[in-house]
């Protein structure tokens, strides 16, 4: 694959908000991969670099990381009647989920796939958990959820879910979708499908080259109903 010219330096491109937004987009994963000790990626470790000077990006991983550990630690182990996953929409039920998803099975979202397809719902009881500490925030947004689709296999795309809205919003919000494909280089993201079913509206997206979809004046009064189809750029032949 030719070389991304225009990204060739990685993520350390400067202080713009379109910068921020994607180490925010990918701090789920970082921080996840931090606290189960995984070996980090290229991408992570520079999300780790850019932590170290970034105060704004630092407070946004430390309220994550405190959700997380909540939501894996005894809390969520001992969490005591898990909801029924909806799979009324699905013939086939979900792949076996990996040791992190094991860790909180009683709130789990509903991933499934069709052929090529990734399909993701969230449950009340998850939504619950998915949010946030009340002070993270993020260039004047919000984060009101966050989610990230527990891996099948190393073969899956990381996919990580974020609603946000102005403090004053409730109602409309941005969904920040990211898709990152393992065997693509960080900067070579582009080309997924991604849908986002509410209630009411449909929205379409591809991802950008760093496997960023955004989602604009979305509804947020029924989370619980929406449902995200992700299709993965389909994988070129070497
Ligand atoms: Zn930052």
């Amino acid at each position: 694959m030719e070389p991304g010219a225009a990204y060739g330096d990685g993520l350390a491109k400067g202080d713009s908000t379109a910068f921020h937004l994607q180490v925010l987009a990918i701090l789920p994963e970082y921080v996840t991969a931090v606290l189960l000790g995984q070996p980090l990626t290229t991408t992570l470790r520079e999300v780790g670099a850019h932590l170290e000077g970034c105060a704004s990006c630092r407070t946004e991983a430390e309220a994550l990381r405190a959700t997380l550990e909540a939501l894996y630690g005894h809390e969520a182990v001992s969490f005591p009647e898990p909801p029924v996953p909806d799979l009324s929409f699905l013939r086939t039920p979900p792949a076996p989920l990996g040791a992190l998803a094991a860790a909180a099975s009683g709130v789990q979202s509903t991933v499934a796939r069709f052929l090529d397809l990734i399909v993701v719902q969230f449950s009340e009881p998850l939504l619950a958990l998915m949010r946030p500490p009340a002070l993270t925030r993020a260039v004047g947004l919000r984060l009101r959820y966050t989610y990230t689709v527990p891996q099948t296999s190393d073969d899956d795309p990381h996919i990580t879910v974020e609603v946000l809205a102005p403090d004053e919003d409730d109602e409309q919000g941005l969904v920040r979708i990211c898709i990152e494909l393992p065997d693509a280089d960080p900067f070579d993201q582009a080309g997924s499908t991604v849908f986002l079913e509410t209630a009411e509206q449909s929205f379409r997206g591809e991802t950008d080259h760093t496997g960023l979809v955004h989602f604009t004046n979305v509804p947020l009064d029924d989370v619980a109903c929406w449902r995200i189809v992700v299709q993965p750029r389909p994988t070129l032949a070497q």
